[in-house]
């Protein structure tokens, strides 16, 4: 079915509707999901040249230029307008159909991972970009959910639903920097709710905590001096970064389990016969909450400060580049995700992509000792159950600072094969077949639903507002970032 098609076939269900009793227009509801499935399914194959350009590009954070702009394009021949580079980064951007209320964003990220080359092979190989690769694979989730915008947009055009649609280009969410700007900027506020999801080895909605984290690096300076000849001139900034290291380490007996605290030393000197006078660690402070988050922090830099009087060195600069929030869950949206994404169905796989993933199990598994058994599935074909209780955190997200201003909906869906890690080969090598188009696709029909639902019934909209209310409470939104600090212009 073609654009055009879709829209009079909208237009007809939607006239109808008004006039009808509560039960029919429940039923118009059911068709403009199915109208808006089967007119992405039509447009899959562009979908899938999109996401193969993206995925080649493999751009890492705030480079994604290439990757945004291919986004951009098919929003703008979508009839979107797009405001471009906006929050200071050149590679976000929001597009925007529609006017009114309802208002909902989705969330489209773009950015690969340095260090992860792989081509589209199920054995390990090196890929179109040598460089980084889509490990994570943001390639699917950036044209997936902008796949979905472009269906709620063919319903505005056509008549069917009246508001606003927004596809937000969110870049660098690698290093934790895009949403989080875009959101110092004023974005996202506006909106009733955001929807996203993310690749993932299984399909489910996501009904899950995150971990609040807060990324820092710590500037030591000391004095060089020729290390054999007159060491008592000099002092040691690598000395500063060690102790405050040592003194971090043992501070981890005294806090919570849920803490995690990893460090990279990312200046320690040029070479051993110069006492190094600049050195610099970059530090990853997370934990349940952001309250906790800041607590540690500050322990941290008292921590570093010590450090730096015990090396008679002095602690330059401690510079927050970012940080995340956990994310606040709302289990309505999850159950209407869980419901739409259960009537749409996992991605119907052919014995080429499950031979496919099959042998990326095995090839990846092979140095570590192998866990897949026959019973492992390769690729998953079930929709998991919606856990009674939000799941524990482990990684963090930008999406997380979102949800402390507007309710978040999202899902995961199967994108490679089973219990593989993200951040390896294998979710590259994946993505960059016909298993990420069908990826996208299903993710893209989930999300159409999920808006069509908010569009047109104000109860349920106002059932996940109130769902939202309550898990929110009223604690302030703490910050750490430096009031009107830019986004970083690179990462480095
Ligand atoms: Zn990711």
């Amino acid at each position: 079915m073609d654009a055009r098609t879709f829209s009079l076939g909208l237009l007809a269900s939607v006239s109808l509707s008004w006039s009808a009793s509560t039960t029919t227009w429940a039923a118009d509801v059911e068709q403009m999901k199915r109208e808006a499935w089967s007119w992405l399914d039509s447009q899959a194959s562009i979908l899938e040249s999109a996401n193969q350009k993206i995925w080649s590009y493999a751009e890492t954070s705030l480079e994604e230029t290439k990757s945004s702009q291919e986004l951009q394009r098919l929003l703008a021949n979508n009839g979107f307008s797009v405001e471009a580079g906006v929050a200071g980064m050149k590679t976000a951007f929001v597009a925007t159909y529609g006017s009114g209320q309802p208002s909902i964003g989705i969330l489209a990220e773009f950015d690969a991972l340095p260090g992860v080359s792989q081509a589209a092979s199920p054995s390990p190989d090196v890929g179109p970009n040598p460089a980084a690769g889509h490990a994570c694979g943001h390639s699917v989730f950036g044209v997936g959910s902008t796949g979905a915008a472009m269906a709620i947009k063919e319903m505005i055009a056509a008549g069917g639903i009246e508001g606003t649609i927004k596809l937000y280009g969110t870049p660098a969410e690698e290093t934790g920097i895009g949403k989080v700007y875009m959101l110092r900027a004023g974005y996202f506020k506006d909106d009733d709710v955001i929807l996203n999801w993310h690749p993932s080895d299984r399909n489910r909605a996501s009904y899950g905590n995150t971990k609040a984290i807060a990324n820092v690096k710590f500037k030591f300076r000391g004095s060089a001096a020729h290390a054999s000849a007159m060491p008592w001139s000099g002092r040691s900034a690598l000395d500063g970064v060690e102790l405050m290291n040592i003194g971090v380490n043992f501070m981890r007996e005294h806090i919570k389990p849920d803490a995690r605290i990893h460090y990279v030393i990312t200046k320690g000197g040029g070479q051993p016969n110069v006492v190094p006078p600049e050195a610099e660690v970059w530090y990853y402070i997370r934990a349940d909450t952001f309250t906790d988050v800041v607590g540690y922090y500050e322990w941290i830099t008292e921590i570093a400060k010590a450090a730096a009087k015990m090396s008679r060195t002095e602690l330059e600069e401690v510079e927050v580049q970012s940080e995340l929030h956990e994310m606040i869950t709302v289990r309505t949206l999850s159950e209407q995700t869980h419901k739409n994404l259960t009537a749409i169905g996992a991605p119907r796989w052919e014995k080429t992509e499950v031979a496919f993933a099959r042998t990326t199990q095995m090839e990846f598994q092979d140095p570590f000792g192998r866990t897949i058994t026959d019973e492992t599935p390769a690729l998953s074909t079930i929709i998991e159950p919606l856990p009674e209780v939000a799941t524990p955190a482990q990684a963090s997200t930008d999406v997380g600072d979102i949800s402390w201003y507007v309710p978040v909906g999202g899902l995961g869906v199967a994108s490679y094969g089973y219990g593989l890690p993200t951040h390896s080969w294998p979710v590259v090598a994946a993505t960059g077949t016909t298993i990420g188009t069908k990826a996208l696709v299903t993710a893209a029909k989930t999300m159409a639903a999920t808006a069509i639902d908010l569009y047109t019934d104000p109860e349920f909209m106002e059932r996940v507002k109130a769902d939202w209310r309550k898990s929110r409470g009223d604690a302030p939104f703490q910050t750490i970032i430096p009031e009107g600090q830019p986004a970083p212009l690179s990462v480095k």
